[in-house]
């Protein structure tokens, strides 16, 4: 993919997200990745999203987060994408929100959970919560600490990052992911969605349990994995 097609990818997602009603202000990023390149593309810090256009989108190579096409300055959260393209493999886009209802159960500690099918269309069972940043992680490489604490949430529970694509930091937000920066935008709005049913159905019965392993099985594995059947056939 030319630079050129990334940026208008980049600048098109960050456009998408304040679409779908999931940023205001400049609260939020969206970075698309050419893994045959080793190169992802994401937006400048603080421009307004109604001045935002594909020249304004700053290319970074991966392995070494040096720019390589761009005069803005990056997102100030680039340190965060760049470790989890690194640290992740299989992911080409990612997602950053300050969504109400996700962003809710971040500021609370907790996961959120699975409750129902439209939640498991995506994730496979909760969303995970990282553990609070400490204050000297706050205070140096802010931003690649959140993206090791998020990495060090999925190793430390064995979370499998296709099967979860989204994270909650602690006191923060969330972050989701995707084989493609369509695919992380839609987490990010499935994520959203499953949050604030989550709070509606915690709220008509604060006891309620999770959805039943076997229908968590059937709606993650129908859409996701080797043998799923959703959707149409690709050529
Ligand atoms: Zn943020």
């Amino acid at each position: 993919m030319s630079y050129a097609a990334l940026k208008q990818l980049a600048c098109q997602a960050n456009l998408d997200l304040v679409k779908a009603g999931l940023v205001v202000l400049t609260w939020g990023n969206a970075s698309a990745a050419d893994r045959a390149a080793g190169v992802m593309a994401i937006k400048p810090s603080g421009v307004p999203y109604d001045r935002l256009s594909a020249d304004d989108i700053v290319v970074l190579e991966i392995a070494s987060g040096r720019i390589i096409e761009g005069t803005a300055r990056p997102s100030s959260d680039t340190p965060t994408h760049l470790h989890l393209y690194q640290s992740f493999p299989s992911i080409s886009g990612v997602v950053h929100t300050h969504s109400a209802c996700a962003t809710s159960f971040a500021q609370a500690h907790q996961p959120i959970p699975c409750f129902g099918t439209t939640h498991a269309d995506n994730f496979y069972g909760a969303v995970p919560v990282t553990r609070p940043l400490t204050a000297q992680e706050i205070d140096t490489d802010y931003e690649l600490n959140t993206a090791r604490a998020i990495v060090e949430t999925f190793t430390k529970s064995n979370i499998d990052p296709v099967q979860v694509p989204g994270v909650l930091v602690a006191s923060h937000a969330p972050f989701t992911w995707g084989p493609s920066i369509a695919a992380a935008i839609e987490n990010s709005i499935v994520l959203e969605f499953s949050a604030r049913m989550a709070l509606a159905s915690l709220q008509l019965n604060p006891q309620l349990a999770g959805i039943p392993q076997p229908l968590l099985n059937k709606h993650f594995f129908r859409k996701h994995g080797p043998g799923a059947y959703y959707g149409q056939k690709t050529k």
